[in-house]
């Protein structure tokens, strides 16, 4: 057959594995321990750590959706960028986007600080300036595309045939596009990573992360490395990630489609001094006139929920400053464009009327509010 589409994919993970059965929703197999038959006889499974069929059917299905050869699947999108980072040794130097979330941020500068492994952060633009930021102990490019929460897209192509020239892994965050926008593997970056928690998942009930490579030694170091550290998906977990995969394609569709009605809107408001959409995803950002007015917009919004975290069915709506991007030190995030006006939003599967009509009837009461107290 030819090679299936993403949709087909998707909906069809887990079918057809139970011999026994026929079960066409892929079983939970919560058993730790599995018999052997003999010495040296195994059905392939021995310890749940080390495999699990649950997990196996997510993980395959990530592998294909990703256009990768192998996936991993992880406690959280913090234990995967984790996994990966297991590949540096101290004194080595990694080059990073500038603007990325800010948990992973925090992450690099503890991780960098504890084993004298050091980070140069990059806007995500110019490939002469990532250029000067190359050193000889240079390993790894890591990206964030579109940034976060600034909504600037980096050509990962670029990106990728520069680092080649200068013999450097490439590493992308795919949390925000998704394979469904964006299949960085294609455009020739080396690892992907996901927080599983967002879209992937999609309805805002389990926290995974999972990492795709198409290289058998990369593939063979995460192996052992999560087999290692056990910071594996359960398998109640792995199913609901299954479950929430199976529609990814149609949800990613009606986030993008509701987005870019929103966007269009936020664009005509006169409270909005400025919006960043790159005309794809679910994800806008958005800067509102002034910082006092956060508070109060906040307050009046009925739909969007103000809440931390992405990717879901439900709108959310989150203010970096105080939550995601909380542990960037404040001068650090206004030196590049992340000031305490920005606001940014996951854009739900919700009707884009009424997500419209809830951002129009809030943003109106809080002009009316600076009209009428001066
Ligand atoms: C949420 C997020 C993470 C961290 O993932 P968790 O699942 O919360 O551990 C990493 N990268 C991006 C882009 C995220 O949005």
């Amino acid at each position: 057959m030819a090679k299936l589409k993403q949709e087909t994919i998707a909906a069809q993970i887990g079918n057809r594995k139970c011999e026994r059965t026929g079960a066409v929703n892929m079983p939970v197999y919560f058993s730790t321990a599995y018999q052997h038959a003999d010495l040296g006889v195994s059905t392939g499974y021995d310890y749940t750590r080390t495999g699990n069929p649950t997990r196996d059917a997510l993980e395959e299905a990530l592998a294909e959706l990703e256009n990768g050869t192998h996936a991993f699947a992880t406690s959280s999108g913090m234990s995967a960028i984790q996994l990966v980072f297991q590949l540096f040794k101290t004194g080595e130097h990694i080059i990073s986007s500038q603007d990325l979330y800010g948990g992973t941020f925090r992450y690099f500068e503890q991780f960098g600080a504890q084993y004298n492994i050091g980070f140069s952060y990059w806007n995500g633009a110019e490939i002469a300036d990532l250029e000067k930021l190359l050193r000889v102990e240079t390993k790894a490019v890591f990206i964030e595309t579109p940034t976060n929460p600034l909504m600037q897209e980096t050509d990962i192509a670029a990106v990728a045939s520069w680092a080649r020239e200068h013999d450097l892994l490439v590493i992308v965050d795919n949390t925000f596009y998704t394979p469904v926008l964006q299949q960085p593997l294609n455009l020739g970056a080396d690892i992907v990573i996901h927080s599983a928690t967002k879209y992937l998942g999609g309805h805002n009930d389990v926290l995974a992360g999972a990492v795709i490579v198409k290289d058998d030694s990369l593939g063979g170091f995460f192996f052992n490395q999560l087999n290692a550290t056990g910071t594996v998906l359960s398998p109640f977990d792995s199913w609901l990630l299954i479950r929430g995969l199976k529609t990814l394609v149609i949800r990613v569709r009606q986030h993008q489609a509701n987005a870019q009605k929103i966007a269009a809107f936020l664009e005509t408001h006169p409270l909005v001094e400025e919006v960043r959409y790159p005309g794809r995803g679910g994800m806008i950002s958005f800067f509102i006139q002034d910082a006092a007015l956060v508070s109060p917009l906040l307050k009046q919004l009925e739909l969007f929920t103000f809440a931390e975290s992405l990717g879901g069915v439900e709108s959310l709506i989150t203010y970096p400053t105080t939550q995601t991007h909380a542990d960037i030190p404040v001068e650090l995030r206004n030196s590049y464009g992340l000031t305490d006006k920005l606001l940014r939003i996951s854009v739900g599967i919700e009707a884009s009327e009424d997500l419209v009509a809830d951002l129009a009837q809030a943003l109106d009461k809080v002009a009316e509010g600076v009209v009428s107290h001066g």
